[in-house]
């Protein structure tokens, strides 16, 4: 446990940290792809999420910005962060998933905030087979009306890379440049943004992902040949950054996304521009939490914070690799470290002084199967 807790600090200040430059005008960009960690709840850890750093990092800014972005291109749904602002009005998530017998089972589009929350939860469901194209189709008119309409202060955005073809758990199609583009999309706009990691099974591709994204984050063009380095076989056969996409059909018709776009876009126009008042949130790097999400912080919804009513989430989905106990664990009770989501260690980073990739290279320990892959062992 004491593992868990140094992690669990570590991320804490990286995050803190990574916010709160962006809070003092030092830095545009932060980035901290060992965070994204977007599954965790208030008092339970769920899908390899113990600290929900996301939040966490949205809170800081709540301290500065009247209203913040935050946006989940992640395969799964960011279930923890709309959670956890499902009844604000100064927080927006907007979360790009696959939808339908898959973990963690939320994220219908008629989930669409409660209270002054309403129409302040976007869920944007999917269906496997997720290309670039198709990404690009609903991304931009989604995230533009959102900037139109909201008009955040400052953007969370969280780049969980098992959305990419190939992954492991993941069953999307899109490859480097389709991800990417939610990313450079984002930049686009100039505001204060926080750039996170999360999923990411296929590990050499993680790797490919956040370096490309990194380079895209600070306009810094790389060449397709990989430079030579301890981890160089990991890329082969070609040994390029960027990845082919695979033959799989795409089931996302074109009339189904303009179909929940549409209803997005509806309910967007619902809310009214730049919602709320502007309110005294609390002085920026300090301890004091936003007054409008302190009910939520002090357990205002039950007695214990430490405790927690899980009876409604017993049809939960499991997540394609929870760790069981006895017969049901397949990883027979072994190091299943590589099997965390791309988080080996906690990188933070400003924009400018490098961020990079390394916390997505495989650990020692593991093995590696014919196409490269690291098994658990
Ligand atoms: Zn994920």
């Amino acid at each position: 446990m004491l593992a868990e807790f140094e992690n669990c600090d570590i991320y804490h200040l990286s995050l803190a940290g990574g916010a709160a430059r962006l809070n003092d005008g030092l830095a545009d960009i932060a980035i901290n792809w060992g965070g994204g960690l977007h599954h965790a709840k208030k008092s339970e850890a769920s899908g390899f999420c113990y600290v929900n750093d996301c939040v966490l990092g949205i809170l800081e800014l709540l301290k500065v910005h009247q209203r913040v972005l935050y946006i989940d291109i992640d395969i799964h749904h960011g279930d923890g962060v709309e959670e956890a602002f499902y009844t604000t009005d100064r927080v927006m998530t907007c979360s790009f998933h696959k939808y339908g017998d898959y973990f963690p089972g939320t994220g219908d589009w008629r989930d669409l905030g409660y209270g002054p929350g309403k129409n302040t939860s976007i869920n944007f469901p999917l269906r496997e087979g997720m290309d670039d194209d198709s990404f690009r189709y609903v991304f931009k008119p989604v995230i533009q009306a959102i900037m139109d309409r909201f008009r955040p202060g400052a953007v969370v955005l969280q780049c969980g890379a098992d959305s990419l073809t190939g992954d492991r758990l993941g069953c999307f199609n899109l490859t480097l440049r389709g991800h990417a583009s939610a990313v450079e999309f984002v930049k686009s706009f100039g505001l204060p943004t926080l750039v996170l990691g999360g999923g990411g099974y296929t590990m050499r591709n993680v790797a490919r992902c956040w370096t490309y994204e990194t380079s895209v984050l600070l306009d810094n063009k790389i060449p397709d040949e990989l430079p030579y380095s301890d981890y160089f076989e990991y890329f082969g056969p070609d040994y390029r950054l960027h990845i082919a996409p695979s033959n799989m059909e795409n089931k996302n018709s074109r009339t189904y996304l303009e179909n929940v776009m549409g209803k997005l876009l509806a309910a967007l126009k619902e809310l009214p521009i730049a919602p709320g008042v502007q309110v005294q949130t609390g002085a920026a790097s300090s301890d004091q939490t936003p007054r409008t999400i302190s009910a939520f912080l002090e357990g205002g919804d039950q007695a214990d914070p430490d405790k927690r009513d899980v009876e409604g989430h017993a049809d939960a989905k499991e997540h394609a690799a929870e760790l069981y106990d006895g017969e049901k664990d397949v990883y027979d009770g072994q190091d299943t470290d590589s099997g965390a989501p791309g988080n080996a260690g906690s990188v933070q980073a400003a924009a400018g002084s490098g961020g990079g990739a390394s916390s997505a290279v495989p650990m020692e320990g593991g093995t590696t199967d014919a196409d490269g892959d690291q098994e658990l062992s």
